[in-house]
């Protein structure tokens, strides 16, 4: 029986450390696909230095683009073109810059494909998180939670995070703007039909894997 784990929700909702601890406890891969849009956002800054390009350009970059994944959950990282993306994706110019790549449409029409063959090539038995995986890349997925916070304790963890590397108006910007602006295109805020909704706001990344085993277990 497959096991292939959808999570979404907001910037800071716990996505990431749920999705790593859950796969490394069930011996399962981890997917980010939040650093796959990362991923293609850097090769575009890195084609386009001032930004300005175009739809047509933004959709070429990603469509040409040669985008490895490794979904270990002990050491997820992203290569493109050859080049190891793991630690830049994270720079706060990709996060500033990377929902101008996630809402064109065609350029999620292209995303999605490629999650959609990593989730095949590792038999459905992985844990893919990030914005639209329980509604439009898998929406078959065996377990699918929507995993939200309050916006004090999400602009609070992705400070934790970032320390240092942000400023405080930086990890507002890349918490609250971000999710207005990923709103326009996926709904991450209202659970689907059959998507189970779990609030980690005062939840310890444990008992959020804990609900999510017992939710696999009763499917
Ligand atoms: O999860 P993370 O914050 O790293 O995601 C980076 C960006 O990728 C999001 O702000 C959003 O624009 C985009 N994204 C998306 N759909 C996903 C995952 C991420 O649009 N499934």
């Amino acid at each position: 029986m497959s096991r292939l784990i959808a999570i979404d929700g907001p910037s800071g909702s716990g996505k990431s450390t749920t999705a790593k601890l859950l796969a490394r406890r069930l011996g399962l891969g981890y997917l980010d696909t939040g650093a796959m849009y990362r991923a293609a956002t850097t090769e575009y800054l890195r084609r386009y230095p001032d930004g300005g390009a175009g739809q047509a350009e933004i959709v070429d970059v990603v469509a040409t683009c040669e985008l490895v994944a490794e979904t270990s959950p002990d050491s997820p990282s992203f290569r493109i073109n050859g080049t190891d993306v793991t630690e830049e994706i994270r720079e706060p110019r990709i996060s500033a810059a990377v929902s101008t790549l996630a809402t064109i449409l065609e350029v999620r029409r292209l995303l999605t494909e490629r999650m959609r063959g990593i989730i095949e090539e590792h038999d459905r038995d992985i844990v893919v998180e990030g914005r639209d995986i329980t509604t439009v890349v898998a929406p078959d997925a065996d377990v699918r939670v929507l995993l939200v916070a309050d916006p004090e304790a999400r602009v609070a963890r992705r400070a934790a995070e970032v320390a240092g590397k942000a400023s405080a108006a930086e990890v507002t910007d890349q918490v609250l703007r971000r999710d207005r602006d990923d709103s326009t295109v996926s709904n991450f805020t209202d659970a689907a039909e059959g998507v189970t909704v779990i609030d980690s706001t005062f939840l310890a990344p444990d008992e959020v894997v804990e609900r999510i085993v017992e939710l696999l277990l009763h499917r």
